[in-house]
């Protein structure tokens, strides 16, 4: 999943459609940031009420995977960080 993530261009697009981030137009609440903070989790990274609040509202629309130029399976990644951080608390 981790290489994945990588391929992520940082273009964006991604934050154009999703509802989260045009609500609140905070990085960390939209695609391109979750998959970040998705990133570090997987990666054993350290978790924080940053990274929970920005995983934990995905609302799973999958509106960002369907204008990823570089397929990643955006969602997955954020669900599988989301259970890593919930099986450490
Ligand atoms: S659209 Fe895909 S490649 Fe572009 S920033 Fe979003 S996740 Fe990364
Ligand atoms: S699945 Fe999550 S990150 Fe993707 S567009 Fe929907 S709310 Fe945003």
């Amino acid at each position: 999943m981790i290489s994945e993530i990588d391929r992520c261009a940082r273009c964006g697009f991604c934050e154009a459609v999703c509802p989260t981030y045009n609500a609140v137009r905070m990085r960390h609440m939209g695609p391109r940031g979750r998959l970040q903070m998705a990133r570090a989790v997987l990666d054993g990274g350290v978790s924080s009420r940053y990274v929970v609040e920005s995983l934990a509202t995905c609302l799973r629309c999958r509106a960002c995977e369907l204008v990823c130029p570089a397929s990643i399976r955006i969602v997955d990644a954020i669900v599988e960080a989301r259970k890593r951080l919930y099986a450490r608390a």
